[in-house]
């Protein structure tokens, strides 16, 4: 069969019944840290497990051809890949980022602007005249964020990257919120992709894992030289456990997000919030570019809660099916305080810039019941803790009882 195949079966099927030694269904995870040589001076295709893992070489080949680059390096976390991608840069080096990215990379931007290893500029990246006055500038790389960590913000790939290329800027787009499941930053110029692998890729909240896919061959291979170098490529196991999590990438996300979207509409007409930030609803500012620019509206989602943070307190206080905690992408449904937590990292006045506040609350919505998910938010909007323990309550109970 020579035609292309549909991004979900790749991501099914990956590796799926090519084992030529015992003919197993499900590729075995390579542990080996070494690998014998034939012969002197003849290495196999692999040798030594930082550079190079049969586990790891499957994990990277598909999330290449889901994303549609010539290559991938899949390494230890998402700061690594981020990282990996900086390593392209020198001291004379400039990179304009999104003044409102996840706080983790602001601040590894940061400290490495500080050590004096590039510069870096923080850009409203829908600010057309900051944009083009940043790009006056020649910088080595752009990267974009969008929707934004954690604010939702969708800024525009494909005219981005014309007006980099014009600059001769290489631009690489953090893809961890969508995925390639609903939106392929390649297809609109993108060099670079990077992905937290730790959130929709894996989907189950059990690896903290990274990657870089490069819409270049040589860019791939400089990214896999440096990963090595520097020994940031992942365990054998966690790309096991990714490329499994990754089976289901597609039919998670796609339920995922239709419940998020019920969540949106809840929360957008409930009287204790103040405003909801997710593309999906048609007052979002970044409605109709979401709509031509991505395949689905995700799962993620944000809003400001009127009685600010005594309110915030109270509320994920009172949530018991949405767990208080960082990350996102897994199959439970989390919630987290940006400001106290995500980040905290970026520091206060970064913050203010942004336009992340303290009475901002994130949502990353799982594969649980849409109704127990309302019921809970609702509760907890109602600041109602006996109907929160309720709740707590139903949902241990064995759901043939019900
Ligand atoms: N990029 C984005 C958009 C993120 O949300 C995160 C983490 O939340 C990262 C990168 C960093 O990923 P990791 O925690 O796997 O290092």
């Amino acid at each position: 069969m020579n035609k292309k195949k549909d991004p979900r079966t790749i991501a099914v099927n990956a590796g799926i019944a090519t084992d030529k030694a015992f003919g197993a269904v499900t590729p075995p995870v390579y542990l080996s840290t070494t690998y014998s040589f034939e012969g002197y001076e003849r290495p196999r295709a692999h040798d030594y497990s930082r550079t190079a893992n049969p586990s790891r070489d499957l994990l990277a080949s598909t999330l290449a051809e889901l994303e549609g680059g010539a290559g991938a390096v899949v390494v230890s976390s998402g700061m690594a890949a981020v990282d990996l991608v900086l390593s392209l840069l020198g001291p004379n080096d400039l990179i304009v980022a999104p003044h409102d990215c996840y706080g983790g990379t602001h601040r590894l931007l940061s400290l490495r602007r500080d050590r004096k290893q590039f510069d870096v500029l923080f850009v409203n990246q829908n600010d057309t005249k900051a944009l083009a006055e940043a790009l006056e500038q020649f910088p080595a790389l752009l990267l974009i964020e969008t929707p934004s960590n954690p604010l939702m913000r969708v800024v525009d790939i494909q005219s981005i990257v014309e007006r980099a290329k014009a600059a001769g800027t290489k631009v690489a787009v953090d893809n961890t919120f969508l995925s390639p499941a609903l939106q392929r930053p390649m297809q609109l110029g993108a060099d670079f992709v990077i992905h937290s692998t730790t959130k929709y890729l894996n989907g189950h909240s059990d690896v903290v894992g990274g990657a870089v896919i490069a819409a270049d061959k040589a860019d791939a291979e400089t990214l896999a030289a440096w990963a090595n170098v520097c020994g940031v490529t992942a365990s054998p196991f966690d790309c096991y456990l990714t490329l499994r999590g990754l089976r289901t990438l597609f039919p998670r996300v796609e339920r995922q997000q239709i419940t998020a979207a019920k969540i949106a509409e809840y929360l957008h007409a409930h009287p204790a919030v103040a405003a909801v930030h997710y593309p999906g609803l048609a007052s979002h500012p970044g409605h109709a570019l979401a709509s031509s620019q991505q395949s689905g509206f995700g799962a993620m989602l944000s809003f400001e809660l009127a009685g600010g943070v005594g309110a915030v307190r109270r509320f994920v206080e009172s949530l018991s099916v949405f767990t208080l905690a960082e990350s996102l992408g897994g199959i439970e449904s989390l919630v987290a305080h940006p400001a106290t937590m995500t980040h905290l990292g970026m520091g206060a006045e970064a913050r203010r810039v942004a336009g992340i506040t303290d009475s901002l609350v994130r949502l990353s919505v799982g594969l649980e019941a849409e109704s127990d998910l309302i019921d809970d938010l609702k509760c907890a909007l109602d600041a109602n803790h006996a109907c929160a323990r309720n709740v707590q309550q139903n949902s241990k109970t064995d759901p043939l009882e019900r």
